[in-house]
């Protein structure tokens, strides 16, 4: 129906205006587009928008070739290292890096195909035991010895990868104050990492819809927001 798709073209665009008149303008904007077709996101596209996020490595892989060459693709989702090729190339950042044993993988991948890789550390966050990332002792060994920016890898070479902050997500609660603590908690890290004056290690990407204000209010420099400008995802 023609009339519904020039009802839901106002709808994101609304939506896009309605977030961006509220989010400082040093804070980016990640559009989480999972699950929903390339016309929804070509309407945001249209509005403005051009960092858009994925979290499933095939979906990822088939929406770039249909989208604008200026899009920023940025990969949100658990990442299997057999999955690195479909997902590498294209994106400028890797927001959900969970374990050691990715970020070797990424940084093998990244030194055999002579390019360097961003990525954000995911700390664990939220209560559900479902959730990956690494414990804030995890990210701390990191920062003190391994690939941060300017950093010396194995062979001391400089890290084709580039550790450029951290990801979280708060739990799925209404509880306001555990949501409140959890994201003081991840600006602690992250400042006190930053404060270590690692090179390019600027980047805190905390908040989704229904709890982005939060998150801002905590030193948030990237949101990721699905629902609040796509409307809910048809799974
Ligand atoms: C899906 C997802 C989001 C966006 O969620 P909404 O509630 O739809 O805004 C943000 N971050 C991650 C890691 C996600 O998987």
């Amino acid at each position: 129906m023609p009339g519904f798709v020039r009802a839901s073209l106002f709808m994101i665009e609304k939506n896009l205006q309605l977030i961006r008149k509220e989010l400082p303008p040093d804070v980016s904007l990640v559009a989480v587009s999972k699950f929903h077709p390339v016309e929804r996101l070509m309407e945001a596209y249209e509005a403005g928008q051009r960092i858009f996020a994925e979290s499933r490595p095939q979906e990822l892989a088939a929406k770039v070739p249909q989208m604008p060459a200026d899009v920023q693709w940025h990969f949100i989702g658990h990442l299997q290292t057999n999955k690195l090729k479909l997902v590498l190339p294209y994106v400028s950042l890797v927001q959900s890096v969970d374990s050691f044993h990715l970020l070797e993988a990424i940084e093998k991948w990244a030194a055999a195909n002579d390019r360097g890789v961003d990525v954000l550390l995911e700390l664990h966050l939220g209560v559900e035991e479902s959730k990956q990332g690494f414990s804030e002792e995890e990210i701390l060994e990191i920062a003190a010895s391994r690939v941060f920016p300017g950093g010396k890898g194995e062979k001391g070479a400089a890290s084709p990868v580039r550790i450029r902050g951290l990801m979280g997500m708060a739990s799925h609660t209404e509880d306001r104050e555990q949501v409140e603590r959890e994201f003081a908690r991840i600006e602690s890290l992250f400042r006190r990492i930053h404060g270590m004056g690692l090179p390019g290690f600027d980047h805190l990407s905390i908040g989704m819809s229904g709890d982005w204000p939060v998150a801002v209010r905590h030193g948030a420099t990237m949101v990721r927001i699905g629902t609040d400008i796509f409307g809910p995802r048809e799974y």
